[in-house]
């Protein structure tokens, strides 16, 4: 097998890249170990959320935010998003000082997305959340999404702009020859003169196989459904210093996550859900809205992917490899990333450059070498 392009990770991130390179007239070719969307993008949360981004990231969320409004011009199908706001509450005094003095902080640099609400504003947008909560920060163009439908459309348009996808097909090798990448794969030698690492959590895994060693955890993030209830939850609610949002599907489930972790197995190949973090998880939510008191938890799941350091992902071109573009290390907040990490991969693979300022991404901040140094 021949391309221009070949992307190793069949996620989100992976399928998006893929598609909008394919746009520009490349032949790509991608290649996942099992089926497309099996680990964090498809246990998503689907939070699409500006709020309380790192400032590093914010061109990039904000770019992504407007696509978001617009996805079935990218995809053909809106992928299930609703602009149903994210608020993050302040549950004490210190908590909404924090909150304040982020939002004048992010406004003193240009960005006005986040606004802060009193107590009246924030109990009409939840008007089951607990007294104690003082107030918050609110996005209203924010939201969730739908990950299946997600992925799907994702998909389906990536085959349609002509790429080749290749499920059960594990990457074991990489090597640069001439102008050339030869990539082993369980399918078989794939021949590419760029390749995309958007590998996941096993991304420093394909940086290490082209000689591009990098620092890089797991995190197993858990995830509960709740039976249906009467009770209503608009926009999608966090809170500052705990591990923990949720919100409530259109069926009337409520869906809590947020970032407790699960345990990852010994072979870093798959999570489970630890039950005690998972109950705190839960008491916390309880506490924000107690109206989710008694009612039956009907799911749970742990979702694994990449995590770096400083919880920013690598983007951007290998410091040791021609032709290596890095996507990877999204560290729990990825999903609303997907499309303009995409358009942003896609530049450099046919432009060789791109308009927004990757350094905060760059790859060599993880470099193994470092941590001996
Ligand atoms: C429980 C949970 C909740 C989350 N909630 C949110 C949220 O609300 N909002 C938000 O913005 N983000 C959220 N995220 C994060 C977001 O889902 C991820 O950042 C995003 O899905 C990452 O996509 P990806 O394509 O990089 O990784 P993945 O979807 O994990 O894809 C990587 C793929 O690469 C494949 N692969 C790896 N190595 C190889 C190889 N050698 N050969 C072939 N294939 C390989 C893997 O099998 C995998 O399918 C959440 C994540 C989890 C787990």
């Amino acid at each position: 097998m021949n391309a221009d392009l070949l992307v190793i990770g069949g996620g989100l991130h992976g399928l998006s890249a893929a598609l909008q390179s394919a746009r520009r007239g490349v032949s790509v070719i991608l290649v996942e170990r099992h089926f497309l969307g099996r680990h964090a993008s498809g246990a998503t949360a689907a939070g699409v959320r500006t709020l309380g981004r790192d400032p590093a990231e914010l061109p990039l969320s904000l770019e992504a935010a407007k696509t978001w409004h617009k996805m079935n011009a990218l995809v053909g199908d809106d992928c299930g998003f609703i602009a149903c706001g994210q608020l993050q509450v302040a549950e004490d005094e210190v908590a909404l000082a924090k909150i304040q003095a982020r939002v004048r902080g992010l406004e003193a640099k240009g960005f006005t997305h986040e606004k802060i609400i009193g107590r009246i504003e924030m109990r009409e947008l939840v008007p089951d959340l607990s007294p104690h909560c003082l107030g918050g920060a609110w996005v209203a163009g924010d939201g969730s999404a739908d990950p299946h439908r997600t992925i799907i459309a994702f998909r389906d348009a990536a085959l349609r702009a002509g790429v080749k996808v290749v499920e059960q097909c594990l990457l074991t090798g990489l090597q640069r020859r001439a102008s050339r990448w030869i990539a082993e794969t369980s399918a078989g030698v794939i021949e590419a003169g760029t390749v995309v690492n958007a590998g996941g959590a096993w991304a420093d895994r394909v940086a290490e196989l082209a000689g591009e060693p990098v620092r890089q955890s797991i995190r197993t993030s858990m995830m509960v459904v709740t039976e249906r209830t009467q009770a209503r939850v608009k926009p999608v609610v966090s809170s500052l210093g705990r591990k923990l949002s949720f919100k409530q599907t259109a069926q009337g489930t409520m869906v809590i996550g947020g970032g407790s972790q699960g345990r990852l197995a010994s072979d870093r190949q798959s999570a489970s859900v630890d039950f005690v973090a998972l109950a705190a998880s839960v008491g916390a939510a309880v506490r924000l809205f107690p109206a989710l008191k008694g009612l039956r938890i009907v799911r749970t799941w742990a979702g694994m992917e990449a995590m770096t350091e400083d919880h920013l992902p690598v983007i951007g071109f290998s410091r040791k490899a021609t032709g290596l573009i890095h996507a990877f290390g999204f560290s729990g907040h990825g999903f609303q990333l997907v499309p303009s990490v995409g358009r942003v991969v896609a530049d450099l693979v046919c432009e060789g450059q791109t308009n927004l300022d990757l350094g905060a991404f760059d790859v060599e901040r993880l470099a193994k070498e470092r941590a001996v140094a």
